[in-house]
């Protein structure tokens, strides 16, 4: 059948796009249809055609998705932030497992690997300990904090969001009436004008401790220590400090950090862990099913005393230093200074003498020392952003011969492309264990234990 643009037809939807919409196949034909879900029977009109797959209108749902719910919030079609709220949690995890194990057979050319089954959350509402809320001004002049709509920069105003902190609605409460009274204005990102252009927030899960940092476009912050004043209000209140970011454009963050209260960080812990966290560092969003998910690494790595560990991309060291207790020696790289300045202060405060930390990339550092000092490993961690490894990097994992690989990832399909790497390079992918740290969103955790094969 040759599918026409603005011909009708009906077909059912059996897939979930990076943005949350249906993708099903008409004839062998994909189509990408927003607001379908998966399950769905359409009724779908051709909007726009490519080559090899085109774009739909939903006109009608024939037979409505079983796996359909009302998302608790108002807002989860328009908002950019939850893609897959009307899809049941089951389902969720579900489509998660069947998109990495589809992916490591397609692309990763995976064959005899055991995939564990998803691990979800007890609770998926309420789990993200980091918040970044843009802030603009409505079209009636009142000071505006929320997401941005779904492939836009308009803001939504949101009060209540279901998968942050509850505080946060407290705390983006202050700043609004903070602006509206001092009349410190909201960043105008078309003419790259005015003062606040996103809230970040963090909040201490185990320890209650809240952060609060501003980011303005400007270098000095006007009615700050009115803003303290407020802010020190609140319950758990630790740290407060703005963030200056002058350039144009989406990154949210500069370099720079400026302190106005408390000791510019806040504390939490992961197990028995403690760890110390700055504004520019990453940790992770969902810290308890982060305690899962570190746990799988530390089971996927099989340590004992005498084994010597690379935790390569390792933020503030939160994997090395959760390991360091069951092994001889854990070594972390990060490319961010910050953070491993914050890994080795955790160090400290953890009393771990078994570490040492290394600022720069990945790629670069282990290769150098493996060249000029033949470092070691029993066991190598990565645990890479989105665009995953380095080609250089693997490369030398591979020359080092540790006896095995744990990969710690949040995108399969970086995920595939690297097993592949390492297993058309001595390695054999041996279990897959999908952890679900980003409830109603499409994205996905996922650890891959690799064991080295014998020649
Ligand atoms: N393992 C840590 C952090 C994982 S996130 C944790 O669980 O908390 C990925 C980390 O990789 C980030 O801290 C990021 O700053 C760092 N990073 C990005 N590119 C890098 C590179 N080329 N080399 C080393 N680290 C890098």
């Amino acid at each position: 059948m040759d599918i026409k643009k603005n011909q009708i037809y009906r077909m059912n939807i059996d897939d979930i796009g990076e943005a949350g919409e249906g993708i099903g196949k008409i004839d062998g034909y994909t189509l990408f249809v927003k607001d379908a879900l998966i399950g769905d029977e359409i009724e779908v009109k051709v909007i726009k055609t490519k080559k090899s797959y085109g774009y739909g209108r939903l006109l009608k749902i024939i037979e409505p998705s079983p796996f359909r719910v009302t998302p608790r919030c108002e807002y989860a079609r328009v908002c950019g932030g939850c893609q897959i709220q009307h899809l049941n949690y089951e389902q969720q995890l579900k489509y998660k497992e069947d998109k990495v194990r589809n992916l490591l057979e397609r692309v990763g050319k995976l064959k005899n690997f055991t995939m564990l089954p998803i691990l979800g959350m007890k609770d998926p509402y309420y789990y993200r300990n980091k918040a970044q809320f843009p802030v603009g001004m409505s079209k009636d002049g009142r000071v505006i904090t929320g997401f941005y709509a779904k492939r836009t920069h308009s803001i939504i105003d949101i009060e209540h969001c279901y998968i942050q902190a509850p505080v946060n609605e407290v705390l983006t409460g202050i700043i609004k009436m903070w602006m509206q009274e001092t009349g410190v204005p909201p960043y105008d990102e078309e003419k790259h004008e005015g003062l606040v252009r996103h809230l970040l927030t963090r909040v201490g899960k185990r320890t209650g401790e809240i952060m609060v940092c501003l980011v303005i476009n400007g270098k000095k912050l006007p009615a700050g220590d009115d803003l303290v004043r407020r802010l020190k209000a609140v319950t758990g209140m630790t740290s407060i400090c703005y963030n200056v970011n002058m350039a144009k454009g989406n990154v949210i963050l500069g370099d720079r950090v400026v302190n106005l209260y408390g000791p510019g960080y806040i504390t939490d812990y992961i197990g028995e862990v403690k760890f110390q966290i700055s504004p520019l560092s990453f940790y992770q969003v969902n810290p308890e099913q982060t305690e899962i998910l570190y746990g799988k690494v530390l089971e996927f790595a099989e340590l004992d005393k005498d084994k010597v560990v690379w935790d390569l991309y390792c933020g503030i060291g939160t994997i090395s230093l959760f390991l360091a207790k069951k092994l001889k020696f854990v070594y972390g790289v990060e490319i961010v200074p910050q953070a491993i300045a914050d890994a080795k202060v955790n160090m400290e405060i953890n009393e771990i003498e078994n570490a040492s930390f290394f600022v720069g990339k990945a790629e670069e550092v282990l290769p150098g020392l493996y060249e000029r000092e033949e470092a070691y490993a029993d066991v190598i961690v990565v645990d890479p952003p989105r665009k995953g490894c380095d080609e250089e990097l693997l490369g030398c994992m591979v020359r080092m011969r540790p006896e095995r690989i744990v990969y710690v990832s949040c995108n399969p399909g970086t995920l595939a492309r690297d097993l592949r790497y390492l297993e058309e390079h001595g390695f054999k992918v041996e279990k897959v264990q999908c952890i679900d740290m980003f409830g109603m969103s499409v994205h996905v955790e996922t650890v891959v234990k690799l064991e080295r094969k014998a020649r």
